[in-house]
C-alpha cells in the first residue's frame, strides 16, 4: 500500500466492512449465482496484481477470457457462477512483467486493451501533461483537458509534445507482439491516441476504432475484437459504431456486477475498478463490489 491519508482512510473503511461480514456475503452470492465479476486495472505493480490473482483463486472463482463471455452470449457455454474476467486497460510497458508474467505464472486469461499511438511513439497524452507540470510549463491538469473540446485538447497536446520529452511508458509495438503470442493473453483495442471519445466528431471516432483495431491485427497477426472505452465514456453513437465495424464485445468502466441481463447489451459490459496503491483490503472490497455499493451509500451533501 502506498502510504497516504486516502489509502489510510480506505484501509480502515475496508477492514471494516470485511469485519462485518459483507465481503463474506457479497463473494459467497457471487460463488453461488450466475454472474461474472470483471475487474480492469491499469499498471499494477507485480506485488499488488499477483495478490489479486491468488486471493480470486484460492477463492474458488473461474476465470473467463472474452472468448468464454463471447461464447456464454451464444449460448455455446452456460452462464458460469462465480466467474471473473481480468482486463487491462492502456498498455502500459509495466504490464509485460507486472501482468504477463502473472498471467503466464497462474495460467489464468487477462485481456489488455491497447491505445496504438503510444505504443507507436512512447507515451500517453497524458504523460506530456505530467511532464510540463513537473518542469512547471502549465497550471492546468489532465482532468480539465479531458473536458475540453476536442481541437482545443489536441492543439495544446500538440504544443506540449514540442516542448517535453517525458521517458517511454507504453509498450513497444514488439513487446505488444510478444506479449500477444502468450496463450493466456488477448490483446483488444482501446483507441490509437486514447481520446475522450464523447467528445470527438464522428469522423475521428471511427477512424479511432477502425484504425486501431486495423494496426493491432497486423502487428499481433490474430482477429482484434473486443474494445474498452477510454476513460468509460461513450454512447450510442460510440455503440453503433463498434456494432458496424464489427466488434463482438466493449467494456465500459460502470461498477456493476455483470449478470445475464447486463450481458444482452454486449457494447455496455461493465467492469469493477481495481485501484493501484490502495491496500490489499480496500481492493478485496472493489473486487468483490462492496466498495462501490457502500461508498455510493454515504450521504452527500445536498447540491444547489
Ligand atoms: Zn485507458
Amino acid at each position: 500500500m502506498r502510504i497516504n491519508l486516502r489509502n489510510v482512510l480506505g484501509f480502515i473503511a475496508a477492514n471494516t466492512f470485511i469485519m462485518a461480514g459483507f465481503v463474506r456475503q457479497a463473494r459467497r452470492k457471487a460463488l453461488n449465482s450466475k454472474c461474472i465479476i470483471s475487474l480492469y486495472f491499469h499498471k499494477p505493480d507485480k506485488k499488488e496484481f499477483e495478490f489479486c490473482i491468488r486471493w480470486l483463486k484460492q477463492k474458488g472463482f473461474r476465470f473467463l477470457s472474452p472468448h468464454d463471455i463471447e461464447k456464454i452470449i451464444k449460448n455455446e457455454m452456460p452462464f458460469p457462477k462465480g466467474g471473473v474476467c481480468i482486463t487491462v486497460d492502456d498498455g502500459w510497458q509495466s504490464n509485460v512483467k507486472n501482468v504477463v508474467e502473472v498471467a503466464n505464472k497462474h495460467e489464468v486469461p487477462v485481456t489488455i486493451f491497447v491505445s496504438t499511438t503510444p505504443a507507436e511513439e512512447g507515451n500517453y497524452w497524458w504523460s506530456y501533461v505530467k511532464k510540463a507540470q513537473q518542469e512547471g510549463l502549465i497550471s492546468f491538469s489532465k482532468g480539465e483537458l479531458k473536458k475540453m473540446p476536442e481541437e482545443k485538447r489536441l492543439g495544446i497536446l500538440q504544443e506540449l509534445k514540442k516542448k517535453v520529452a517525458p521517458a517511454r511508458d507504453a509498450m513497444t509495438v514488439d513487446e505488444v507482439k510478444a506479449v500477444s503470442s502468450s496463450p493466456f493473453i488477448t490483446i483488444g483495442s482501446h483507441t490509437q491516441t486514447h481520446p475522450i471519445l464523447i467528445n470527438c466528431q464522428d469522423k475521428q471516432v471511427y477512424e479511432e476504432l477502425k484504425t486501431s483495431r486495423q494496426k493491432l491485427e497486423s502487428w499481433i497477426g490474430k482477429e482484434v475484437a473486443y474494445f474498452a472505452y477510454p476513460n468509460g465514456d461513450f454512447g450510442q453513437r460510440e455503440i453503433q459504431i463498434l456494432n458496424s465495424l464489427n466488434y463482438k464485445l466493449a467494456f465500459s468502466s460502470q461498477p456493476r456486477y455483470l449478470t445475464p441481463e447486463l450481458l444482452k447489451d454486449n457494447y455496455t459490459l461493465p467492469r469493477f475498478g481495481f485501484l493501484e496503491g490502495a491496500s490489499s483490503a480496500e481492493n478485496i472490497c472493489r473486487m468483490t463490489g462492496i466498495w462501490h455499493s457502500m461508498m455510493t451509500k454515504v450521504p452527500h451533501p445536498a447540491k444547489h
